[in-house]
């Protein structure tokens, strides 16, 4: 045992102790996925270690080749890992393996309910990681050394998972890491050649370096050499390198969990080489479900950067437009230098050039999973579906297979299920239909019942229901799809185009006519609270409506401005009324100017409410209200 000064006891961050409880309780299942997380982190340090030898050669001390090494000792019941990857300092140390960095962490870990089953679903959006040490062992030992640094500027982390570690400063020879696990009681069977090489075949085989447990020897008589043999167990070439045919569905699915830090299977991936002017591979994956931090402003996204198959960057965020940042997996290029940039890679147009054949890909691959699995891609869009409509305003030159992409709710789907594609509707237009009808508010319950999809359904109109937040602004940048326009049905004077024939026209207009008189009656009635009063021909079973005026803001945009505190520029609603309900009606023939004034306000009111708006004056509406019941019941 080498010296051990400085020695010093520090707490775990309030979120790593209650991450640590959860997975040391809740991963009980699936126990040997700590090798994968500990491999994939031992993987990530010589690939950094590569990337920092690009500038600073010596880092390497003479030693280039880089490998992991694997091996366990039955009698004192342990498993150690030992990598000659960049290694941890003091200070990195004590914040990677003591703190975690991404934001958010503590409002996702307040979801926890304490319910096993539900939590460990939940710790997988968030990646299990180093910690998950902790799951097969009471005891974790860390010696580490950062390259570059003095022998004697090695670090012992040490700790038992319960809520505090101890750190030293020792002298390590060689730089990397190496990690002992003491395993917990009943653990054993993970000291043993045969189960921990299987594990590494199953889940690290696409692991790029070579993994290495010692050789055992063939049978009991022979002898076990003076000096430790290795042998390699897994693979050890970068998968994407390998032939789209040669790799397996699996394997596909394991490096995804380690590019992806992903507990689950992806739901798709789209693998390629591109060769001609530019040369690059890239291996693209929809991940299975969200991560907690989707919304987040300063969340990881992007991809892993490589060149020449030396891992440049984690996170290089050129590659894919925002609204695919939930895509990922790494590119390998051919052409970028070794020494590129962050700040490069934001200028160099060949990055540009890859960017819009990468979006190409993705939006490909999003179409192949729409068409060929329908149960897939729903679970797609529950996930990314609000990220995706982000993307016709965005990326204008696919805003076309974006909108093809793009699933809704509607009057002819199943209760509120956002499931229909334009594609879909467009199939099922009526005879004489061009346009493509829609309607936005602020809740399924509230649209399904909207006046303004009477004439709809008394016509067997489809009609798209609208309700996320973004809708509005997402159909301020979608006009047109497959040549058909988007008419929000409670927009302007509905015009339904051939769908009424000549004799409805010319009935309406007739109407027009003969309800002028009461037309302006309801026009001084109001006064300035509406910019027009017209006869309705969307109603059939509601007295009036609101429509808005065809350069209006919409209500949830308005709503939206409203709430995150910016002026609305004023607009006026358009008074529509049904001459054929017995209301009205019965308006027409008030001759008591005053009541005529209070039944038109009521009118008006109950329009706004059930276009989901607020009142103005909700109190002056009750009085009316109440007045009316008052007369009625005398
Ligand atoms: P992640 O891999 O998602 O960053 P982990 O919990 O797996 O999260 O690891 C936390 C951090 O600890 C890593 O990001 C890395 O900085 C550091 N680390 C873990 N294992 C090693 C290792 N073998 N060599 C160097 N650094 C490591
Ligand atoms: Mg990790």
């Amino acid at each position: 045992m080498s010296v051990e000064t400085q020695k010093e006891t520090l707490g775990f961050q309030t979120e790593v102790k209650q991450l640590l409880h959860l997975m040391i309780h809740s991963l009980y299942s699936n126990k040997e996925i700590f090798l994968r997380e500990l491999i994939s982190n031992a993987s990530d340090a010589v690939d950094k270690l590569r990337f920092e030898a690009l500038a600073k050669p010596e880092l390497l001390e003479g030693g280039a080749e880089l490998k992991i090494r694997v091996s366990f000792d039955k009698e004192a019941k342990t498993v150690t890992l030992e990598d000659n990857g960049i290694g941890m300092s003091r200070e990195e140390a004590i914040t990677h393996l003591g703190t975690i960095a991404k934001s958010g962490t503590s409002e996702f870990l307040k979801n926890m309910t304490g319910d096993q089953k539900k939590d460990s679903h939940l710790i997988g959006q968030f990646g299990v990681g180093f910690y998950s040490a902790f799951i097969v062992a009471d005891k974790v030992d860390v010696f580490t050394r950062r390259a570059g640094l003095a022998a004697g500027e090695g670090v012992h982390w040490s700790s038992q998972g319960e809520g505090d570690f101890e750190i030293a400063t020792i002298d390590k020879a060689e730089r990397g890491t190496r990690i002992v696990l003491h395993l917990k009681a009943g653990e054993d069977e993970f000291a043993d050649g045969w189960r921990l090489r299987n594990i590494i075949k199953k889940y690290s085989d696409h692991i790029a370096l070579p993994i290495e447990l010692p050789k055992e020897a063939a049978s009991e008589a022979e002898e076990q050499p003076a000096e430790q043999e290795w042998e390699t167990v897994n693979r050890a070439s970068a998968l994407w390198t390998r032939p789209r045919s040669e790799v397996k569905d699996e394997e596909y699915q394991e490096f995804y969990k380690h590019v992806g830090h992903d507990f689950e299977n992806p739901l798709s991936w789209s693998h390629n080489k591109v060769e001609g002017k530019l040369e690059y591979t890239s291996l693209l994956y929809v991940p299975g479900r969200a991560p907690f931090d989707l919304y987040q402003r300063e969340a990881p996204r992007g991809l892993k950067l490589y060149v020449q198959r030396v891992f440049i960057m984690d996170q290089a965020d050129e590659f894919l437009p925002l609204y695919l940042r939930f895509i990922k997996g790494v590119v390998d290029s051919n052409d970028l230098s070794l020494n590129i940039s962050r700040e490069i890679l934001q200028k160099d147009p060949v990055i540009d050039s890859m960017k819009s054949a990468l979006t190409k890909r993705v939006l490909d691959m999003l179409e192949k999973l729409a068409k060929n699995d329908a149960e897939q891609y729903k679970t797609f869009w529950k996930n990314f579906g609000q990220v995706l409509k982000e993307g016709p305003a965005e990326d204008f030159a696919n805003k076309d297979k974006i909108a093809g992409l793009l699933r809704f709710a509607s009057t002819a789907g199943s209760e509120g299920e956002q499931e229909v594609g334009l594609a879909d509707y467009i199939a099922r237009m009526k005879e004489g239909q061009d346009k493509i009808y829609y309607l936005s508010g602020e809740s399924y319950a509230q649209v399904k019942n909207s006046p303004h999809l009477e004439v709809f359904r008394k016509k067997g109109i489809e009609v798209l229901l609208l309700t996320d937040r973004i809708d509005e602004w997402l159909m301020s940048y979608l006009t047109e799809f497959d040549g058909k326009s988007f008419v929000d049905v409670a927009r302007g004077d509905l015009d339904l185009g051939s769908l009424d024939s000549e004799e409805d026209k010319k009935a309406q207009e007739e109407v027009a006519k003969a309800k002028e008189g009461l037309t302006e009656r309801l026009k001084s009635a109001l006064g300035e609270q509406v910019a027009e009063v017209r006869v309705s021909h969307r109603l059939t079973d509601s007295p009036a409506i609101l429509a808005i005026g065809e350069q209006d803001l919409g209500m949830q945009m308005r709503q939206i401005l409203e709430a995150s505190g910016q002026k609305v520029p004023e607009s006026k609603p358009i008074f529509e009324f049904n001459p054929a309900h017995p209301l009205i009606e019965r308006l027409d023939a008030e001759q008591d100017e005053d009541r005529f004034g209070d039944l038109t306000h009521i009118l008006f009111d109950q329009a706004a409410l059930a276009a989901g708006d607020s009142l103005k004056d909700p109190a002056a509406y009750v009085q009316r209200l109440n007045k009316l019941l008052v007369e009625m019941s005398a």
